[in-house]
C-alpha cells in the first residue's frame, strides 16, 4: 500500500518549512540571532501543521485537535515556568514524548498496512522508528527521574549487568527478524515493549554529570526515529526535521564529550561517578582554608587592574547573574578591566552561562571563551569564581586517576589571586574535591552567591 502523493502547494510549503528549520538552527548558533531563529523555526512548524490539516485523508480531526490543546496546555506553562537549572529535565521530557510519538505513529501505520503485503524496506522503516523511538522514550523518562532527583543520580550497576544487556539485545534482534518474516503487528508491539526495557537498562549505569550528554544523545535518537516515521508516512517535512534534530543532537553530543575531555563510549559505558574515592581529593576537616570578608575582598577587587569572573552552576542556582553584572559594572566604573571567563560545560547544559549572562544584558565583548581567556590568566589579578568548581579544578590537569582528568579547565590557578564564592567546601557535580580551595592564594567567601555578590557590590560602592 502506498500513501497518496501530496499536492504541489503542500510540497512547496513543506520545502519552505524545511528551509525555516535550517535557518532556525543557524540563528540558534549565536546569542544575537537565537530569538529570531527560534521564531523562524516555530513559524515553519506552524505552516507545516496547518498545511497537513488541509491534506486529504486526515480523519479524526477532533481527536487531533484535543491532543493539540492538551499539548499546548501542558507545554506552554511548562516552558514558561521552568527554571534555567531544570532545563535539561525539560529537554528530556519533551524529547521523550517525541520519541514515543514517533514509535506509536509508526506502529499504527504498520497495523493499518499489515493486512496487505508490505515491502521489506517499509517494515525496516517502521522497526527502526519503533526501536529507536521507544529506547529514547524510556531512556528520557529515566534521565528525567535522575535529574529531578526522584531517584539516585549515581550510576546503577548490578551483578551480571552486561550478560543481561546482551540477552535483551539478542531478544531485540530475534524480534526484528520475526517482524520481517511475519509482518505481525503483535511481534512489533513486543519489539516496542522490549525496546522500552532496553532504554531503561541503557540509562541505568549512566550517572550524574553525564546525564546531560546522554539527553543530547537521546535527542539525536528521537530525531532519527522521527525521520524514520517521516519515511513511513512519506512526509518530507518530518524526514527533514527529524534528520536535522538527529544530526544536530549527534554533533552536540560530540562537542559536549570533547568539552568534558572524554570519549562518548567512556561516558556511556564507564559508569563514571559510581565510585568517588577519597584518594582523588582531600579531607576538608584536616586542612585549613582562608576565609575572607566582603570588605577585604571588595578592596582586593577594586584595586585590581584585571578581574576575571568565572561563573558556574552555583551562579545559576542562586540566580545571581544580575548581581554579578552589578559587581562588574561597579568595578568597571572604577577603571578595573572585567571579563567573564566561560567554560563550555559550566552549569548543566551547553551555553548555560551564555544564556544567563545574556539575560542580565552582559555585553558580548566582555564574555570570553575558555581558549581565549586562558592565555590571559597569568596577567589576571583576581579570578572570581562564582559557584563554579569542576570547571576550574586542576585535578583535570594534574591527577591522572581523577574522573575529570583530561577535561580542559579555566586556568584560574594561574591568576595572582583566587576568590571562591560558594556555600561550603562541598565538591561540584563530579563529586571530587578541589585542591585549589586550599591554595594559599585562594580566599573563600562562603554563602549563597547572590547574597555574597550583593555584599561585594555594597562594599565596592562604599570604597
Ligand atoms: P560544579 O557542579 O562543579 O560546581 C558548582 C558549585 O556551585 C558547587 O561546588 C556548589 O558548592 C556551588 N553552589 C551551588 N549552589 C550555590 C549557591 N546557591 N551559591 C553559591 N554556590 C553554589 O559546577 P561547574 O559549573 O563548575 O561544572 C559543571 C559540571 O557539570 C562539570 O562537572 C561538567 O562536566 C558537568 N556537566 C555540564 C554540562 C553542560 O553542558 N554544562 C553537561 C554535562 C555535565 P556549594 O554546595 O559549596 O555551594
Amino acid at each position: 500500500m502506498t500513501l497518496p502523493s501530496i499536492p504541489t502547494y503542500a510540497a512547496v510549503i513543506y520545502l519552505i518549512a524545511a528551509v525555516c528549520f535550517i535557518l532556525a538552527l543557524k540563528g540558534l548558533s549565536s546569542p544575537k540571532h537565537a530569538r529570531a531563529g527560534n521564531l523562524l523555526g516555530a513559524a515553519g512548524m506552524l505552516a507545516a501543521i496547518i498545511t497537513t490539516f488541509t491534506l486529504h485523508g486526515i480523519s479524526n480531526l477532533w481527536l487531533i485537535a484535543v491532543g493539540m490543546v492538551v499539548g499546548v496546555a501542558i507545554g506552554v506553562p511548562a516552558a514558561r515556568l521552568v527554571k534555567m537549572t531544570a532545563m535539561p529535565q525539560m529537554v528530556a521530557a519533551f524529547n521523550g514524548v517525541g520519541g514515543a510519538a514517533a514509535a506509536v505513529v509508526a506502529i499504527t501505520e504498520f497495523s493499518r498496512e499489515a493486512s496487505h503485503p508490505i515491502a521489506i524496506y517499509r517494515i525496516v522503516e517502521v522497526l527502526f522508528s519503533v526501536l529507536v523511538g521507544s529506547v529514547s522514550f524510556s531512556g528520557s523518562v529515566l534521565a528525567f527521574a535522575k535529574l529531578q532527583e526522584w531517584m539516585t543520580g549515581r550510576p546503577i550497576t548490578y551483578p551480571a549487568q552486561q550478560p543481561i544487556n546482551a540477552m535483551v539485545g539478542a531478544v531485540l534482534l530475534a524480534l526484528i527478524g520475526a517482524s520481517i518474516a511475519t509482518s505481525s503487528t503483535l511481534v512489533v508491539v513486543l519489539l516496542l515493549i522490549i525496546s522500552l526495557i532496553f532504554g531503561v537498562l541503557f540509562v541505568l549505569p549512566i550517572g550524574g554529570a553525564d546525564v546531560p550528554v546522554l539527553i543530547s544523545l537521546l535527542n539525536s535518537f528521537t530525531g532519527l526515529a522521527v525521520a524514520a516515521t517521516g519515511f513511513v508516512l512519506q512526509n518530507t517535512v518530518l524526514i527533514v526535521g527529524g534528520t536535522l534534530v538527529g544530526a544536530s543532537g549527534a554533533l552536540l553530543t560530540q562537542m559536549m564529550s570533547q568539552a568534558m575531555g572524554r570519549s562518548l563510549p567512556n561516558i556511556l559505558f564507564s559508569a563514571f561517578g559510581s565510585v568517588v574515592t577519597a584518594g582523588q581529593g582531600v579531607e576538608a576537616g584536616d586542612r585549613s582554608v582562608r576565609a575572607g570578608t566582603p570588605d577585604d575582598i571588595a578592596v582586593l577587587l577594586a584595586y585590581s587592574h584585571k578581574v576575571a569572573i568565572v561563573p558556574g552552576y552555583g551562579l545559576a542556582v542562586a540566580h545571581a547573574q544580575h548581581t554579578a553584572r552589578e559587581l562588574a559594572d561597579a568595578l568597571i566604573a572604577r577603571g578595573v578591566e572585567v571579563v567573564y571567563a566561560i567554560h563550555p560545560v559550566a552549569g548543566r547544559m551547553p551555553g548555560h552561562m551564555n544564556v544567563l549572562l545574556a539575560e542580565a544584558n552582559v555585553p558580548y565583548e566582555q564574555l570570553k571563551e575558555m581558549d581565549e581567556v586562558n592565555p590571559e590568566m597569568p596577567t589576571t589579578d583576581v579570578a572570581l569564581v562564582v559557584g563554579a568548581n569542576d570547571v576550574v579544578n586542576p585535578a583535570a590537569k594534574n591527577s591522572p586517576g581523577s574522573p575529570i582528568y583530561g577535561m580542559p579547565i579555566i586556568n584560574v590557578d594561574q591568576a595572582h589571586n583566587i576568590v571562591f564564592l560558594k556555600r561550603s567546601m562541598r565538591p561540584g557535580f563530579a563529586g571530587i574535591d578541589n585542591e585549589l580551595l586550599y591554595d594559599p592564594k585562594t580566599i573563600m567567601l562562603f554563602g549563597d552567591a547572590k547574597d555574597t555578590l550583593t555584599k561585594l557590590v555594597d562594599a565596592v560602592n562604599k570604597l
